[in-house]
This record gives structure tokens, sequence and C-alpha cells, in this order.
């Protein structure tokens, strides 16, 4: 009698606690302000752009620091500038501004093939990525591909679920004000760690491609970026950009559909 009785109190615990991470996950439920989709996000945007920020240099740090070419930088900046600014012409006539602050910066490790963005604009890649790229167009995929990435929010949906999973309604008191070193460590371990999942890459391929299409870029450099990231071959799970799945031939099809849907709205 005594032991069904624990049973059913620690049974109603778990209920209880279950509700709570459940109410907690839709107690987040945000507007996006750029895309107006309905998502559950941690943060709201300008506390995005705050931990970007601030968690920049240690992700830097993390592949040898910046690039030691002020040329080379500024290129990367120009040509995600020029992508990113068709971008803020596209929301300005949509009645919005886009709230977040990007910077486009070339990281100094030469043997890791790979980019990524921090939530809120921090944008990176690495002279590995870079030296396998043929053409600023291949460039101008790779950077729109992250921006999608950012203004989708998806790095934050990833930790929203994640507190979902754990249960910690409480996780995101970091955003509340400026991190510690402690923090930083922690959100810049949580953000290399973190794995989009395939819908997440599709939906920035097709970002990337509206825009560069946009910008005057060539799209099937986007279709080459797949196939030298194919040569490469598979690297660490850490590379974003060489996620299996969706698998290169799966991204290369949806890419070519994206070209045609976009280049005919040129038109
Ligand atoms: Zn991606």
């Amino acid at each position: 009698m005594n032991n069904s009785g624990g049973f059913k109190l620690r049974l109603i615990i778990g209920v209880v606690m279950a509700l709570m991470a459940v109410l907690s996950y839709y107690s987040k439920t945000q507007e996006n302000p750029l895309t107006g989709e309905k998502q559950q996000v941690s943060l709201s945007p300008p506390e995005e752009v705050a931990m970007g920020l601030q968690s920049a240099p240690q992700m830097a740090a993390e592949y040898g620091g910046l690039y030691p070419d002020n040329a080379i930088q500024l290129k990367a900046q120009s040509v995600g500038n020029k992508v990113l600014d068709e971008f803020n012409k596209y929301v300005l006539q949509n009645g919005h501004a886009n709230p977040y602050r990007f910077e486009f910066h070339v990281l100094r490790d030469p043997e890791t093939i790979n980019a990524f963005a921090l939530p809120g604009g921090q944008v990176f890649i690495t002279a590995g990525l870079l030296s396998k790229l043929k053409s600023e167009d291949q460039l101008a995929g790779v950077l729109g591909h992250e921006i999608g990435h950012v203004v989708y929010r998806h790095s934050s949906e990833q930790m929203a679920k994640t507190e979902f999973y754990q249960g910690l309604a409480g996780a995101a008191t970091a955003a509340a004000g400026d991190m510690n070193t402690a923090q930083i460590a922690n959100y810049v371990a949580q953000v290399k760690l973190m794995k989009f999942g395939r819908d997440d890459e599709l939906e920035s391929d097709e970002f990337g491609i509206k825009f560069m299409i946009k910008a005057g870029y060539d799209p099937n450099a986007m279709i080459e970026v797949m196939e030298i990231l194919a040569a490469a071959g598979g690297g660490a799970d850490r590379d974003e950009f060489m996620s299996t799945h969706p698998s290169p031939a799966n991204r290369i099809q949806k890419i070519k559909e994206h070209i045609e849907k976009y280049s005919k709205e040129m038109d």
C-alpha cells in the first residue's frame, strides 16, 4: 500500500515536471520579425546580438584567431554585405527593420573546412574552406547560407529545444545581461556542438540562393560549393556545412529548384 502510494506520488511529480517543461517551451514562442514565422526561442533579437558579440572573440580564438590579412577580411566583409544589403532592402520593403548586426570574419584555421554563424549575426568562414573556393560567387553562396541561419534563428531554436528536453526553465539566465567568462565558454561550446536539422539547412540554402541572385551573383556557384564539400570528404560532425543529412546530392537537387524559382522572379 505504502509502495503504490509512493509510486503514485512520483508519477504525479513526473507529470507535473513534464507539464512545466512543455509550458516553459511554449512560453518562449515569438514571432520572427523578419520571416513572420512563430518560433520557440529563448532570446530576443537584441539578446542574440549581445551574446553573439560577447562570444565572437572566444569563438575566433578556438580557430586560431582571425586570419591575419586585412585585405582578405575586407573581401569577406564586402561579399557578405553585398548579399546582406539585398536582404535589408527586402526587409524594409516589407515594413521591418533588421534587428541583427552582421559581421563577416575569416578564421586562421587552415585545416578545418567550415563556416558558421553565432546567433545575432557574427559570421565566420575558416581559411581552410576559403582556400577551397574558386570564385566570389561561391563565397557569396556560403555567406548567404550563414546569414540565413541567423535570420531564421536556427541556433536559438536549437537552444530552446535543448532547454526543453532538459526541463530547465531557467537555463537562459545568461541572456539577461553580461556573460562571465565561464558562461561565454559554455555558450561557445554549445554553438560548436550544435547540429542543425535537414530542414534548417535546406531553408538556409534557399535563403542564400534567393539573396545571392538579387545581389547579382551566379547561384550555380552554390552547386559548385556542394561539389567542393563532397570532394573534401566527410569531416568532423561539427562541420555544419559537411552535415551528412541532407546528402549533398539531395541539397543540389533542391538548390537547382530554388535557382529556377528565384531566377524567374528576377525576370
Ligand atoms: Zn548550414
